[in-house]
């Protein structure tokens, strides 16, 4: 008699989640289950802003997921998913290929450029270990490279734009405020002559925020050096600058695109049907007319189905709807009930860079500097708790808030 193969795309918060959650589920004679993720190692997507600025190491926000997921009873496959053949059941990676009883499509987001020109070729986005390491660098290129030819060095040259000033655009610039002045000791360089410009659209920050705190994140943000350009369209990006408003052209060495996100794209190329580019999935996680197949976190489109409004893209949801997605496949392979997914926001927390942060918690309450950044902390740790238990929240966790 065969098991059924349970494939999972994606090692981020949901795929994670979810195989933990399956491990607990399941016994080795229920079924075999299969992880296949780019890299060898999980990160903390929602750290990656720090990895970018340089303010925290780059391993500090990953962890092998051999350490923390069981491989007796894993198939982990380190490879990158090519292609999803839905109709078929087949999965396509660079190395070979996979058939499924039971797919999790969990491979999170990518960089959305709105057809904005030049913005695949030239800007940098927060959106993985690689490319956060990469600004890391290219941000302190630019301070060398300043420092080191005097003749040809040109200010703008220690310029740097962040386009969009969500949530992701806000927390980075946050880090920024942090990092730069460090930067400034290391080479030698005024304070002054670094700009750190955010640009959005729109004429606030953080759309969407409570308006109290979106407020106290910009003069929080504008003490420490940071300018905006509100209602400010970015029309191109080129290299070494980028065209605003009417023409208005702004020279930076380094320019970092945090205004949209999408689900990974081949979700879409394999041929799902899609809302803003995710893939719209029913209370019970998935697509219409695939019953074998979940979709998740940042790839997946759910309504709230009291207010037929979407959940928000976001970390924490990724990891509940890990529960319902477990849950529901071991509904499909011994019957019971399915669970539908129900979102318990439990608040959100941003931080500002150092000991500043804002935010609300699970009733509604606002959270300003030192005990908002606490309690992002305490977040942290408790996911890092439920991936690793204690060892390894001793070992990555955030204990101080500085
Ligand atoms: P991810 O966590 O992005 O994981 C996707 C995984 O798929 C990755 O491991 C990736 O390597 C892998 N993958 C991708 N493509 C392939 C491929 N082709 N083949 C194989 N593997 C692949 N949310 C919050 O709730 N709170 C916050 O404070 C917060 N802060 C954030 C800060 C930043 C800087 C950013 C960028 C996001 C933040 N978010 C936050 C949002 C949150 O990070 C995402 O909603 C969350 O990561 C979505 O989880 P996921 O499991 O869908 O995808």
């Amino acid at each position: 008699e065969t098991k059924p193969h349970i494939v999972l795309l994606g090692a981020g918060y949901a795929g994670m989640m979810t195989t933990k959650k399956l491990l607990q589920k399941l016994s080795a004679q229920d079924a075999d289950i299969t992880l296949v993720n780019k890299h060898n190692y999980h990160y903390q997507t929602t750290w990656l802003h720090e990895v970018a600025a340089g303010t925290i190491d780059v391993n500090r926000s990953r962890i092998m997921i051999s350490d923390v997921i069981d491989s007796n009873r894993v198939h982990i496959i380190q490879d990158t998913v090519l292609k999803i053949d839905k109709d078929n059941k087949k999965v396509e990676l660079s190395n070979s290929e996979l058939t499924y009883d039971y797919l999790v499509i969990s491979l999170g987001f990518e960089k959305a450029s709105f057809g904005i020109s030049g913005m695949d070729e030239h800007a940098f986005s927060i959106q993985d270990v690689n490319q956060s390491r990469l600004i890391r660098d290219h941000i302190e290129y630019q301070f060398a490279k300043y420092q080191n030819d005097v003749e040809n060095r040109d200010e703008s040259m220690l310029t740097i734009i962040v386009g969009g000033a969500g949530f992701t655009g806000i927390e980075f610039c946050g880090e920024l405020a942090e990092r730069i002045p460090e930067l400034c000791k290391k080479y030698d360089i005024p304070r002054n002559q670094v700009r750190i410009i955010n640009v959005e659209g729109m004429d606030s920050i953080l759309p969407g925020f409570d308006p109290e705190l979106a407020e106290y994140a910009e003069q929080s943000l504008r003490t420490r050096g940071i300018e905006f350009r509100l209602g400010t369209f970015i029309k191109e990006v080129k290299e070494g600058s980028i065209i605003v408003g009417e023409g208005e052209e702004i020279r930076a060495g380094t320019f970092i695109w945090t205004g949209g996100v999408q689900a990974n794209r081949l979700v879409g190329e394999a041929g799902f049907e899609l809302t803003k580019g995710k893939v719209n999935v029913d209370n019970t996680l998935r697509p219409a007319g695939y019953e074998d197949i979940f979709i998740l976190g940042d790839c997946s489109w759910v309504l709230d189905k009291e207010t037929a409004i979407p959940y928000p893209p976001t970390a924490q949801l990724a990891i509940q709807e890990a529960d319902t997605c477990a849950h529901n496949i071991h509904t499909l392979i011994f019957g019971g009930t399915l669970q539908e997914f129900k979102y318990d926001n439990k608040g959100t927390v941003a931080s500002l860079g150092g000991r500043d942060a804002m935010g609300t918690v699970f009733d509604g309450r606002k959270l300003y500097g030192i005990q908002a950044k606490v309690m992002k902390n305490v977040i942290d740790d408790r996911y890092l708790f439920m991936l690793g238990g204690p060892k390894l929240v001793l070992k990555k966790g955030k204990f101080r808030p500085f």
